[in-house]
């Protein structure tokens, strides 16, 4: 193992990559740090290339939902490794995955397999937009859906702690085909439908809100979008790139029972392998590319490293359902925090959905990304320069969901909330 100092790693990565790293939030700018460079993943854990040991919550923002390295995702992989890494040519190990993922969510009734979670998104907009011969598309704040140029509007965390409200290069004639309004806001929806409903291709939401923190939906807020598209004739897309096969095993639309035309999914699905999907009702995904007119394509798609990853993983989930008791660790931890941050002075609020968790440093309750941008930015990036001199890893953004993995036990649990106890101490 290459025991390099973090700083000369750092100062070589600036040298060569754009602000050191591959995508922004792994710089750690937003709590006004550096970032360690890691060696290895195990389970819960992670270390770093100096040798420090860190209970990760990050977990590769989301993917690994049996922790890093589990057994069964490394066989499988290992395993396909040896037959070669992408044919090019169909797999049995695509149509697989396709059949796992329409049996645990069987709103899905066909699925095309992408690289990422932005290609997901980006291609089924484009889907939407062709069924409906329709334009427009409406977001919600803090809603994030990949880099896609029409979703780099109001785009959550990354962005926002970056303070690029929009990026440059993005054409203002595209930005302007999507609409904004705040999430759990039904009657901003039902106004932007009023003036401009027959334009409307898609609503797209995150089910709930991950990239803006952790922020569910308000009753009755998934049923209103469902009821305001359907009235209009456009079709509601949910992103579970993050939620899918993590706020339950059905993903948001088995946990709240609002069925969405079209689902986006990714990072579960590929046991920490480059992977995305879009899916949904069959008449929708047979105007797909060769299938209909609707051009999709790509050249490592359904790549055979990544669906042996993704047929393990959700093997185990289908084996055997964690989410109840994930969701009781993450409550766990939830509220260790919420007591260690009261004793410490510090209003805060927070919660858990399956294995998604969140804190925001401020008083509750949080409904909107508007509301989540009040938290006290400066305690959060003391706090987590803290945690993660104690070892803690919590994603370096005070705008992120934290994960829980069926690797991490009560006990790592109860030393976090002691190290962040310590932290707040200081
Ligand atoms: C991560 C994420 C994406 C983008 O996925 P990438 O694989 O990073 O392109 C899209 N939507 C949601 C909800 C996400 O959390």
């Amino acid at each position: 193992m290459s025991m390099a100092s973090t700083d000369s790693l750092w100062e070589r990565a600036l040298r060569v990559l754009p602000g050191g790293v591959n995508s922004p939030v792994r710089s750690f700018r937003a709590v006004g740090a550096r970032p360690f460079f890691v060696a290895r993943g195990q389970g819960a854990y992670l270390w770093d290339t100096e040798g420090r040991r860190y209970i990760d919550y990050v977990l590769s923002w989301g993917p690994l939902v049996l922790g890093h390295a589990h057994p069964a995702v490394v066989s499988a992989v290992a395993a396909q490794l040896e037959r070669g890494t992408s044919y090019g040519a169909p797999t049995a190990a695509e149509v697989e995955l396709a059949e796992r993922i329409i049996e645990l969510m069987p709103v899905i009734e066909m699925v095309r397999f992408v690289n990422s979670g932005t290609e997901a998104t980006m291609s089924a907009v484009r889907l939407a937009r062709a069924a409906t011969g329709r334009d427009r598309i409406l977001k919600f704040s803090g809603c994030y859906h990949g880099h896609g140029d029409s979703f780099l509007v109001a785009a959550g965390s990354g962005v926002a702690t970056l303070g690029l409200p929009n990026s440059p290069g993005v054409p203002g004639a595209l930005a302007a085909l999507t609409s904004v309004v705040a999430f759990n806001d039904l009657d901003a929806v039902e106004d932007v439908f009023r003036g401009r409903g027959d334009e409307i291709a898609a609503v797209i939401v995150e089910p709930v809100l991950g990239n803006a923190g952790c922020i569910p939906p308000q009753p009755g807020f998934l049923d209103g979008l469902r009821r305001i598209t359907h009235a209009y004739g456009s079709l509601l897309i949910f992103d579970e790139v993050m939620t899918g096969f993590r706020v339950a095993r059905g993903g948001a639309q088995a946990r709240y029972g609002v069925t969405a035309d079209l689902t986006t999914l990714g990072k579960v699905i590929g046991g920490g392998l480059p992977v995305g999907a879009f899916g949904g009702r069959r008449d929708l995904m047979e105007r797909v590319a060769p299938a209909g007119p609707v051009y999709q394509a790509g050249t490592l798609s359904g790549n055979p490293l990544a669906m042996a990853a993704g047929n393990a993983q959700l093997r185990v989930l289908a084996e055997r359902d964690p989410f109840p008791e994930l969701e009781r660790r993450a409550q766990r931890l939830v509220s260790g925090l919420l007591v260690a941050l009261e004793r410490a002075g510090l209003p805060a609020t927070g919660c858990a959905v399956g294995s998604m968790w969140g804190i925001y440093l401020r008083r509750g309750p949080v409904r909107s990304f508007e509301e989540a941008r009040e938290s006290d930015t400066e305690a959060f990036a003391r706090l987590h320069r803290g945690c993660l001199a104690r070892g803690v890893f919590f994603a370096p953004s005070a705008f992120e969901a934290g994960f829980l993995s069926t690797a991490h036990t009560d006990q790592d649990i109860d030393g976090t909330i002691e190290a962040v106890g310590k932290a707040l101490g200081e």
